[in-house]
């Protein structure tokens, strides 16, 4: 009997270990304990980078745009998508992407998240939701993020169809996400906002706010309100603005 107890022991200590190496593995950042000022923990880029996002937009200090990075968009495609919570965003992974273009290269649309407050501010101003579409460029893999700002305002039907297609597939296209004005915006060289905070990333602000309604902020709110990255210093960049 003392034996069966002993080897009992042992072995309900050996899972107690495994549990706990388990759980230490899984140590992963978040927006809370392990917030933004411990990135540099998961990824040394957020901690030391000097091209990190978001970042406050001061208009009145931006620049023309330089020709070749004027922002074409092609987002108009009707395609499957997979909505999920992925612990930090809803995020809408579409079948088939539209694209963008700028520098003579094309960047495919692979997925779009959303944040529940602005991750980058104009002139200290956080809008009240945003969301990132993230493009990439199959051939170079560099990213482009198209940031697409809501105010509060009408109720907008392709958010709808987001909230209530969490953890299935929809039927969307994401040209509806973007607001009536797509010729107006901020674009700077920034990096992910999350780890690992990847520079190189273009970013494309537009400037026309999106409208969600207030009951579908706070939709999107009871999932992630807090999931938004500090601003980060600009160092030597400079906004460029058409
Ligand atoms: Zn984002």
């Amino acid at each position: 009997m003392k034996k069966i107890t002993l080897a009992l022991t042992a072995a309900s200590l050996l899972a107690t270990f495994a549990t706990a190496n388990e759980h230490e593995d899984k140590k992963h950042w978040d927006y809370g304990q392990n917030g933004p000022t411990h990135w540099g923990e998961f990824s040394k880029t957020c901690a030391k980078g000097h091209a990190q996002s978001p970042i406050n937009i001061v208009p009145g200090k931006s620049v023309s745009i330089k020709p070749v990075y004027k922002l074409h968009l092609h987002e108009d495609i009707h395609t499957t998508a997979k909505v999920i919570d992925n612990g930090h965003s809803i995020k809408v992974t579409p079948k088939e992407g539209g694209t963008v273009e700028f520098h003579g290269e094309k960047f495919k649309l692979i997925q779009f998240h959303f944040h529940g407050k602005s991750e980058h501010t104009v002139n200290g101003k956080r809008y009240d939701m945003v969301v990132h579409l993230v493009h990439q460029n199959p051939k170079t893999k560099q990213l482009a993020v198209v940031a697409v700002f809501f105010e509060e305002g009408k109720n907008n039907p392709v958010l709808d169809n987001v909230l209530s297609g969490i953890g299935k597939e929809i039927r969307i296209d994401p040209q509806d996400l973007l607001p009536k004005d797509t010729q107006h915006y901020y674009h700077y060289i920034g990096s992910l906002t999350t780890p690992p905070c990847t520079e190189n990333v273009q970013w494309y602000l537009l400037k026309q706010p999106a409208e969600a309604s207030k009951e579908q902020i706070e939709a999107f709110r009871k999932y992630y309100v807090d999931n938004e990255r500090p601003v980060q210093e600009l160092y030597d960049r400079t906004i460029e603005a058409e």
